[in-house]
């Protein structure tokens, strides 16, 4: 039940008890699944008389997006709402209520336990029940403590509000669709199977409908995503399930549409039809994340990862013959419990192989509830900030590396927004890198060639060469990592 066209009564007599908009901070832990979460919600509650703040202090209704990845994401989680907890009892002090709301990986994972922990939230909603945030928020306006973490049997895409026009502007010229939720992978470390649940993605048709939206709006640059986005298998127009590589080519015929790019990727899912897709769609950046986590096969399969080393190498190979020019990056997990010397050297080396543009790497730490919390040979966690420094160490070598290759080449970059610098602009390289160059306002959206004069650690600094509005430029083939 859509609640948003009834204006139920939490909005004709709203929380706080005051007339005019309402305001709703959203504020946005983890990955960009959430980031797209907390945008949809925004849209959800737009039709309902919310307007956006970037200020706890000014909303009328605080939702924080969690998210359950990080180490001690609960109870982070709970130090934040001990702070917005004193931001409500400020308002309380000037006759306004504010309501608070959990959502994401925490709150589907701790569920009643927040409000019982924290009793000034007044919501606690699972990622699976955004859609029905507005009849929540009205069992909220009535006094009720609510706690919503079911999986529901409708489609939550379909009942969720598109975002205006506006909305879509406001956010920029790159922007995020989620096509899949969910994953069936079951690595021995991760809660996200537990707390998303098993693999669902949304029909071929929605999502064109909403990409298309997006590039009307001026949306030039997609990124599909999803937790285990190339194990898509949504319903095609022909009512038999399409993959990532066939609803990747049928997004790139969507007028506008310039640049496509997917996250995050598990390799045992690179299949057939998603290579050909890189070697067809030029519009398909020539830069994937692909996590492999460890180097050590010993390392891969207590993690329950379903591939080898080899395994591995041998998708890079296949990537680097349909796209010459593609760089990867990665994910890696050091100290994962039995995790050896000669383990973590493999991974230092597979590191060095494939060359990474960029990489994220993190301490192994336990989750509550993952078979790998209950292993025995728990690294020490000294040993694994020892690893992790020279892990970093191996990727940022790789990283300059990469960068440092880019100098003095031309490829096109999308202009997103300012620069740091008045008359400056940064964009993104094909490759994700930041992008500053002097160029008018007036370019932001268009996709112009640069040639790359200088590089930072962080940034690439570069000329126009020849402004054009145009998809994409074949890349230096010795760029790609
Ligand atoms: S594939 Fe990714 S999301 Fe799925 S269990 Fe493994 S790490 Fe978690």
């Amino acid at each position: 039940m859509r609640q948003g066209h009834g204006r139920p009564a939490i909005y004709g007599n709203h929380p706080t008890g005051m007339n005019g908009p309402r305001k709703v901070h959203i504020k946005s832990f983890g990955c960009q699944m959430n980031v797209y979460d907390s945008h949809r919600m925004a849209d959800t509650l737009a039709p309902e008389g919310f307007a956006e703040t970037a200020a706890p202090e000014d909303a009328d209704l605080v939702i924080l997006n969690t998210c359950h990845i990080r180490e001690k994401a609960a109870e982070k989680v709970y130090s934040e709402l001990g702070r917005i907890r004193v931001l409500k009892q400020a308002a309380a002090r000037e006759g306004r209520r504010v309501v608070i709301a959990v959502a994401g990986c925490v709150a589907q994972a701790e569920g009643e336990e927040i409000i019982r922990r924290a009793p000034a939230v007044d919501l606690v909603v699972g990622p699976q029940s955004y859609h029905r945030l507005p009849a929540l928020l009205a069992r909220v306006a009535r006094g009720e403590a609510v706690v919503d973490t079911e999986f529901p049997v409708e489609d939550k895409f379909d009942v969720l509000a598109p975002p205006s026009r506006a909305a879509t502007r406001a956010r920029g010229v790159s922007a995020f669709v989620t096509v899949q939720e969910g994953c069936d992978k079951f690595c021995t470390f991760c809660v996200v199977p537990y707390t998303r649940g098993a693999e669902v993605s949304r029909p071929v048709a929605q999502v064109v409908a909403e990409v298309a939206r997006l590039a009307d709006a001026g949306v030039r640059e997609v990124t599909l995503i999803g937790q285990n986005v190339n194990a898509y298998h949504g319903d095609g127009p022909d009512g038999r399930p399409w993959t990532l590589g066939r609803l990747l080519e049928r997004i790139a015929e969507v007028p506008g549409i310039a640049r496509l790019r997917y996250t995050t990727s598990h390799p045992c899912d690179m299949e057939a039809s998603l290579i050909a897709a890189h070697r067809e769609l030029p519009s398909l950046m020539p830069y994937l994340h692909l996590p492999v986590q460890s180097g050590s096969d010993r390392v891969l399969a207590a993690m329950n990862r379903r591939h080898t080393r080899a395994d591995y190498l041998d998708t890079i190979a296949r990537m680097q013959a349909a796209r010459p020019d593609i760089a990867f990056s990665s994910d890696f997990i050091v100290g994962f419990p039995g995790e050896r010397e000669q383990d973590f050297d493999t991974t230092l080396a597979l590191v060095d192989e494939i060359g990474y543009a960029s990489a994220f790497s993190f301490k192994y730490s336990p989750r509550p509830g993952t078979p790998a919390a209950e292993m025995a040979e728990q690294v020490p966690d000294a040993l694994k900030s020892e690893r992790l420094y020279r892990l970093q160490a191996a990727i940022d070598r790789n990283q300059a590396a990469f960068n440092a290759r880019c100098l003095g080449h031309s490829f096109d970059v999308l202009f997103e927004k300012p620069g740091r610098h008045p008359g400056q602009l940064v964009g993104r390289s094909p490759y994700l890198q930041p992008v500053q160059v002097m160029a008018a306002p007036s370019m932001i959206g268009e996709i112009a060639t640069v040639t790359i004069t200088e590089i930072s650690a962080n940034s690439l600094f570069g000329t126009l060469l020849a402004p054009r509005a145009r998809a994409q430029t074949a890349m230096l083939a010795e760029i790609g990592g």
